[in-house]
């Protein structure tokens, strides 16, 4: 029996190597579900490392496919670990691995774009957010093509605390193509500086791990891939509501090598442009000749507060988009009927 208070360290008994369960399964790679399997289980234990300690811990892992970081993750530990896999393919295969691992190894056959990881775990495992971070790790050797869209709503979750955020702080270990790993966490001013870097520095603590070469996996994939590891922050950088700042984000970086206030006077319509875009920029002090690349987080945070005081002053600009409007006038100028603009489907100011 283990020591009061210890938890017993668990080891997955002999089983068939990664290699010889795709063997064994017949799980040929499928180019459409951006399938690159990691065999070899030192890479997969370097990345649950990167997650911290795992003993008796709470683990989501996104896209197990035959199960080389899951065994990872079990043998690291974790007390309770849920894999979410889209293709049915690799189900006998994880459940295999769930007989070696009794009671601690849960597979969904599901899409993590729309699975509700809220419901996946026991309230009980909930930390308030100001606390330190509740005992759940997201894990991940994500497919390439949902690993930004992905990201993106985790973001949007993390900053109104739903989703996998509903426990609190829950940290994310994750892989991304090589590129979107160094965006993920570009410092102002580095070349790869970009709308993702301001998103999710504001709302977290981004640590960029290590860069895995892509010719340890198999299929080889075009890139290499970089692991990052994500804590979100007690208090978000910015206090503003997620969509707002994404907005001033978005409009910022429309022209990355241009003088910011090219991109930002798009927050406004065309008519009110020159007044707005001076006050906006007075108001946060910002030197409207630095390009987007080069604003600082603290710079980002005073941008989207001088935006949300002009909202609340014209509640009408917050739904605002430069392209309808182009849109409208192109539609004018062919028609010679003016347009006019839609109602906002939704309240101009979020709450
Ligand atoms: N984790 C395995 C490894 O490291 O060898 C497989 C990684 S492979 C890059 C991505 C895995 O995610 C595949 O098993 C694929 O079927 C799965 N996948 C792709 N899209 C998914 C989605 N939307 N939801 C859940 N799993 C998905």
């Amino acid at each position: 029996m283990a020591a009061s208070g210890k938890i017993a360290s668990f080891r997955l008994p002999p089983l068939p190597t990664i290699g010889e369960v795709i063997k064994l399964y017949k799980l040929r790679a499928t180019k459409q579900l951006s399938q690159n399997f990691l065999l070899d289980l030192r890479l997969t234990d370097k990345i649950v490392r990167q997650a911290g300690n795992l003993k008796g811990a709470h683990v989501c892992e996104v896209g197990p496919g035959p199960g080389g970081l899951t065994r990872s993750i079990l043998n690291a530990g974790a007390a309770d670990l849920l894999v979410v896999e889209k293709d049915t393919r690799f189900i006998p295969g994880l459940q295999l691995l769930s007989e070696a691992a009794p009671g601690k190894l849960r597979i969904v056959h599901g899409d993590i774009l729309t699975y509700r990881m809220d419901r996946g775990f026991p309230a009980v495992i909930s930390k308030s957010w100001e606390e330190d971070p509740p005992n759940l790790h997201i894990i991940g050797n994500l497919p390439f093509n949902v690993s930004t869209p992905l990201i993106i709503k985790w973001l949007e979750y993390m900053a109104n605390r739903t989703g996998p955020f509903t426990f609190g702080r829950t940290r994310l270990t994750l892989t991304f193509q090589k590129e979107v790993a160094e965006r993920l966490t570009a410092s102002a001013a580095s070349r790869q500086r970009s709308r993702l870097s301001v998103m999710a520095q504001y709302l977290c603590t981004v640590h960029s791990c290590f860069t895995i070469p892509g010719r340890a996996f198999v299929p080889k994939p075009e890139v290499d891939v970089g692991v990052v590891h994500f804590t979100p922050l007690a208090r978000p950088q910015i206090q503003q509501p997620f969509k707002l700042v994404e907005k001033v984000v978005r409009n910022a970086f429309q022209f990355r090598r241009k003088y910011c206030y090219k991109g930002i006077e798009l927050l406004f319509p065309e008519r009110k442009r020159p007044e707005l875009v001076e006050a906006m920029l007075k108001e946060a002090d910002v030197d409207p000749t630095l390009r987007p690349t080069e604003l600082t987080l603290a710079q980002f945070r005073a941008l989207a507060d001088a935006y949300a005081g002009l909202c609340t002053r014209d509640p009408s600009l917050f739904s605002y988009e430069f392209r309808e409007e182009l849109r409208l006038n192109r539609l004018t100028r062919r028609t010679g009927t003016p347009t006019d603009p839609p109602t906002p489907a939704c309240p101009p100011v979020p709450c």
